[in-house]
């Protein structure tokens, strides 16, 4: 099977719907860049994949950052003078900030306060707060609750480990006919939080799966990473495979309503740009195309200016631009599997973008190719309107000059890159074009 068909066959709407009961199922983790959460979710994925989970020891420098010691928690609570829980871990994992250290101890709500986060804006939700590279604790809490506490003894216990052990990250390398690559990264270290980003987890995981059953052109690189220190240890621990890759996209955010927004790579003309541009342009869905800045997910590792590799960014809703971004109503009422269905379409479209754009030369470039004698042309003459089907040929034919893509081609005439692929297999077959890459 090729991505054509692959793309004819698949049932996107099965594959939403697949993909929102691996989130139901890996939503409960309490992940973070490091520990336990982590690698029951790599283990959880690697039903749907083979993954293989890399391990990189504590301490281990990378670039101009170290391998953060591992985390893990087993449980937290907070408990008033009567031994009320006012709060609970094990109610939702957001309550306690990532990474905190253990404490246990009793102490006055002056000095619990400075360790108290709330979204004052958005009184009912949780905030999801980190802190990985400063020693410290903390718990979240909803501002109605917080303003609920009165003057009194807390216990406080957060029964956390922070030691040396190891970070994991999970990568599946899908072989294709050339050792050329695409990359696709996803980061897959936050906690109970649907959009950002296990929307991004089930989509990649589901992608892979798919372009497992072909045999692709390029090859695969799917990396599931603790964000920004993941990418940072996949590019200085693999340098030597970096100038494989040849396209690249960091999925976020793919599982809410908001139009879809591209950003793209720091070259901002590389050809993933391109392909993306396009498959939007042709949707019929609502899109923005945004330009590279140093901020976001990992791209800006991946477009840091010693790699500047071509990886752009396909999301919906991006980062903090959703009121319900890194809080506790980022859950399943933000996220639907039609949503997800629709992303994951257009990862497969790029996908079969990406597959089939070549250029060619065109064999026979003096004056117009005579369709009609090869059957090609409809052979009424005075028509006001030549019928669609022959403007893909025609354009394919006039630009064909060994330097234009099919891509080139379909941006230049409007034209559905689908329609014009088509036109040039049609070519083809009648010997009137010949590949050049
Ligand atoms: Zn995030």
């Amino acid at each position: 099977m090729n991505i054509a068909d692959l793309k004819r066959n698949i049932d996107i709407d099965e594959i939403g719907r697949q993909m929102h009961k691996l989130m139901s199922e890996l939503y409960p983790i309490c992940r973070s860049i490091t520990g336990e959460g982590f690698r029951q979710t790599q283990n959880i994925l690697k039903q749907h994949i083979p993954l293989e989970i890399h391990a990189i020891p504590s301490g281990t420098e990378v670039f101009d950052w170290t391998v953060p010691k591992e985390w893990n928690i087993k449980n937290a609570y907070l408990k008033n003078s009567k031994g009320e829980k006012i709060i609970d871990f094990k109610k939702s994992n957001l309550h306690v900030v990532n990474y905190s250290m253990a404490v246990n101890r009793k102490m006055l709500l002056k000095e619990l306060q400075e360790h108290l986060f709330t979204l004052p804006e958005h009184p009912d939700w949780i905030p999801y707060r980190t802190s990985y590279y400063k020693e410290n604790w903390g718990f979240c809490l909803s501002h109605n609750d917080f303003l609920k506490l009165k003057e009194d003894t807390y216990e406080v216990v957060i029964d956390s480990t922070l030691e040396e052990g190891h970070l994991n990250y999970g990568e599946y390398h899908i072989q294709g006919q050339n050792s050329e690559e695409v990359l696709i990264s996803t980061h897959a270290c936050h906690p109970s939080l649907c959009n950002d980003n296990l929307s991004g987890v089930v989509l990649s995981t589901f992608l892979a799966k798919c372009i497992s059953s072909i045999t692709p052109r390029y090859s695969y690189r799917f990396l599931f990473i603790p964000g920004a220190i993941g990418s940072i240890v996949w590019l200085c621990l693999n340098e030597h495979k970096v100038s494989n890759i040849k396209h690249g996209l960091v999925v976020a955010c793919v599982g809410d309503r908001g139009s879809f927004i591209y950003k793209r790579s720091r070259r901002g003309d590389a050809e993933i740009d391109q392909a993306v541009v396009n498959v939007l342009r042709t949707s019929g869905s609502d899109y923005k195309i945004i330009d590279f800045s140093p901020y976001g997910y990992d791209e800006r590792n991946y477009c840091s200016t010693g790699f500047n590799l071509p990886v752009g960014s396909l999301t919906r809703s991006t980062h903090s631009q959703f009121p319900q971004y890194h809080s506790s109503a980022d859950n399943f009422d933000v996220v639907r599997h039609q949503y997800l269905a629709e992303s994951f379409e257009k990862y497969l479209s790029v996908i079969y973008v990406l597959e089939n754009n070549r250029k060619y030369l065109n064999l026979k470039p003096k004056g117009e190719v005579q369709l009609g004698k090869r059957g090609l042309y409809e052979m009424m003459g005075g028509l006001q309107r030549r019928p669609i089907d022959e403007m893909p040929l025609l354009w394919v034919l006039n630009m064909s000059d060994g330097k234009h893509s099919l891509l080139d081609i379909s941006d230049r005439s409007g034209l559905d890159f689908d329609l014009i692929k088509n036109a040039a297999d049609v070519l083809l077959d009648h010997k009137l074009l010949r590949e050049v890459s």
